[in-house]
Parts: structure tokens; C-alpha cells; sequence
């Protein structure tokens, strides 16, 4: 009997200080929209570095790599994983519509919208890929010939000059083009086709799918950290 009890304190003294948030996929608890929410990254020295998403924050916080930073009208809290479980506990009373939580067998924890790195940065700085993502948000979801705005689904990326001719895949080559648009314009460059471009496509200098989402009020509290330093966050995840 006491073995049993012993052993039962030993593998309760080898389990990790706490109740681990369910931030595995397996987890049917967690709607995965809420892991996949963006989380600003800030260094030690509070200057964005990243954004990832929150299954990511979770996990840095968890093993107290990173620390919640809290907005709330104008002041800012930190606080560890564990104290913002018990912030949350009273958050949870007075969900916001914007907010995204996560339910675990036992609590209920808000995504915190930014994090702070206590270490080293661990997480590197990404280069801003060029990929249809990016592409997308660059040009707003607006086709650059016809100048009409779609859906994702209804978009492509179109080669300026067509990789055919000679055309590169670089931001200065390619555009956000509606399907039709890209039916129409086939191989041909755009004065061949008659088809103007809106806009010349250059490289953002800021990264498109940041200033897409400081849009949505869902990342407002960003702004305090973004103000001058938007050309320096790379988007992970
Ligand atoms: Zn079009």
C-alpha cells in the first residue's frame, strides 16, 4: 500500500507544475480556429519580431519561454502561464466577441493576443515569403487587371510577363488576377492582351497579411506595438 502511494507521489512529482493546456491537435475540445489565431511575438526589448499562431504562444509559455502582455485600455500586464489561467478565469466572464478561448478538460484559457520572449529571441525573424498568401493580401484580394475584388477561391497569381517569355517569379513579376482575367490574358504579356495593370507590383515594404489583419478588431491591441516597426515583422506559422 504505501509502495503504491509512494509511486503515486513520485509520478505526481514527475508531472509538469500544472495542467498542460490542450494544445494538441488530438484535443476535440479546442476548436482549431482558436489555436490557429495569430499571436504578436515581441523581445525582451518589447520590439515585434513575430507572429505565430497560438498553439505556437501556448507553447512558449508554457515552458516559460514567454510571458502574456495584456491590453487593456491604454496599460499593459504581464503575467506567466499560470497567472493568466487565473486572468482568464475572470475574463471568461465577460467574453468579448472578438476574443478566441480555448477549453480544456478542466479550464478555460483566452488566447492572449501578444507575448514577450524572456530569453534569447528563440523564434528567428522570417523573411516575408512570396507566395500566394502574400500575394493576395499585397494586392488586397483585387484583381490588378479588372480592378475587381474576389474571394480567394476566385483569384490567381498571374506572371506579368509569362514565365514562357522569360518571366520571373519574383513580387515585381507577379499579381493578384481574377480567373477570368487569367483565362483571357493567357500567354500573352499585358500590352499584347490589351490589359493594363492597375498598380505596378513591387515588394512590400511592410508585410501585407500584418496590415491585413491590424484591420480586423480582433488585433487591435497590436497597434501599440506596431507603430514604426511594421517593416520588421516577418509572419510565421
Ligand atoms: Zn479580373
Amino acid at each position: 500500500m504505501h509502495q503504491v502511494l509512494k509511486a503515486k507521489r513520485r509520478s505526481r512529482r514527475r508531472q509538469s507544475p500544472g495542467p498542460r493546456p490542450s494544445v494538441s491537435s488530438e484535443e476535440p475540445a479546442a476548436p482549431s480556429s482558436s489555436l490557429q489565431a495569430s499571436v504578436l511575438v515581441l523581445n525582451r526589448q518589447y520590439t515585434a519580431v513575430h507572429v505565430v499562431t497560438a498553439r505556437r504562444a501556448f507553447g512558449l509559455l508554457y515552458r516559460e519561454l514567454a510571458e502574456v502582455i495584456h491590453v487593456d485600455q491604454g496599460s499593459f500586464g504581464t503575467y506567466s502561464f499560470h497567472s493568466w489561467r487565473e486572468v482568464s478565469e475572470l475574463l471568461a466572464e465577460e467574453k468579448q466577441p472578438h476574443d478566441d478561448w480555448i477549453r480544456t478538460v478542466s479550464f478555460e484559457i483566452r488566447v492572449p493576443r501578444v507575448i514577450r520572449l524572456l530569453g534569447f529571441d528563440r523564434v528567428p525573424r522570417q523573411r516575408l515569403n512570396l507566395n500566394r498568401r502574400n500575394v493576395l493580401a499585397r494586392d488586397a484580394h483585387v484583381c490588378q487587371y479588372c480592378g475587381e475584388r474576389f474571394p480567394t477561391p476566385q483569384l490567381s497569381v498571374d506572371h506579368v510577363v509569362p514565365r514562357s517569355r522569360g518571366g520571373q517569379t519574383t513580387w515585381e513579376n507577379v499579381v493578384c488576377a481574377c480567373l477570368a482575367c487569367n483565362i483571357r490574358k493567357g500567354g500573352q504579356t499585358p500590352k499584347e492582351a490589351k490589359m493594363l495593370l492597375i498598380h505596378r507590383p513591387t515588394r512590400p515594404k511592410r508585410n501585407p497579411l500584418l496590415l491585413l489583419k491590424l484591420h480586423n478588431p480582433k488585433y487591435a491591441s497590436w497597434r501599440t506595438w506596431l507603430e514604426g516597426v511594421l517593416g520588421d515583422v516577418g509572419v510565421g506559422d
